[in-house]
């Protein structure tokens, strides 16, 4: 739509739409059958899944009209995937690299790193930023190796 932000390099796929007020990075990739709604941010290189399902306001009624700046935000930071059919409760950060499995409901923030499952979301692991499970040592065959701040806070890289 009109007032939509989309950044370069992004793959939109069928049936995607992007609603005014939406932002959308750079490099990021919207699978088939997705909505972006007003509110929703996607960072750089963030990609969303096959119909994963974005909302923006925590009390919907049929009858009411909820105002555009009570419209409640949902942030996806740089590099987080979100797999195919999550639906993400808005009013949310969804962190740095984090990875979300297909079909979780997320209802709170995910910090950056981690990797979420199920209904309601939980962490099962951490992830690098390459996409593969940590272990214990949080080092990745890839080179990577991180630290964990807090729990809440996620990973953060060594250089
Ligand atoms: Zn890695």
């Amino acid at each position: 739509m009109t007032g939509a932000r989309v950044g370069r390099d992004c793959n939109l796929c069928g049936q995607t739409f992007i609603e005014e007020g939406a932002v959308v990075g750079d490099g990021v990739v919207v699978k088939n059958g997705v909505q972006v709604w007003d509110g929703v941010s996607l960072a750089n290189q963030v990609f969303v899944g096959p119909n994963a399902t974005f909302t923006n306001d925590l009390r919907p009624r049929a009858a009411r009209s909820l105002p555009r700046e009570e419209f409640v935000p949902t942030r996806v930071e740089e590099g987080a995937t979100l797999g195919a059919n999550v639906t993400i409760v808005c009013g949310h950060v969804i962190g740095r690299h984090a990875f979300v499995a297909a079909g979780a409901v997320v209802t709170q923030n995910v910090p950056p790193h981690a990797l979420v499952a199920g209904n309601p979301a939980r962490r099962m692991a951490w992830v690098c930023e390459c996409g593969q499970s940590l272990g214990d040592d949080l080092a990745c065959p890839c080179g990577r190796s991180y630290r964990l701040v807090t729990e809440e806070d996620g990973l953060a890289p060594i250089p």
